[in-house]
């Protein structure tokens, strides 16, 4: 079950974040609301969007194959994650890769 999870979508170089809100189509889709800061121009806003779960599930980053949606259960799970992947070492790319092999 997906619902209430904490989510972070890898985009190799970037990332986004957001939290899965509630389910539509009998499971088939969730709800996403997405966290979007703007720099210059701050907006209350959360864009939400009805994501399929084959997509949460099997999207692949296209530059390095790691699973691109990340799933994690309380907001400081996912923000210990950023932090050690922001973390400037040569080597965290391919753990995070081994990671995300293993898991599934
Ligand atoms: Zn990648």
């Amino acid at each position: 079950m997906l619902d209430r999870k904490y989510i972070l979508i890898d985009q190799h170089e970037s990332y986004c974040t957001g939290k899965i809100i509630g389910r539509v189509n009998e499971d088939h889709y969730y709800l996403v609301a997405f966290d979007i800061h703007y720099e210059k121009d701050p907006t209350p806003l959360r864009p939400q969007e009805a994501v399929a779960v084959e997509e949460i599930a099997g999207s692949l980053c296209e530059e390095c194959g790691s699973r691109r949606w990340k799933i994690f259960d309380t907001a400081s799970d996912r923000q210990a994650w950023i932090d050690w992947m922001e973390k400037p070492s040569p080597e965290s790319k391919k753990v995070l890769d081994l990671v995300s092999t293993k898991r599934h």
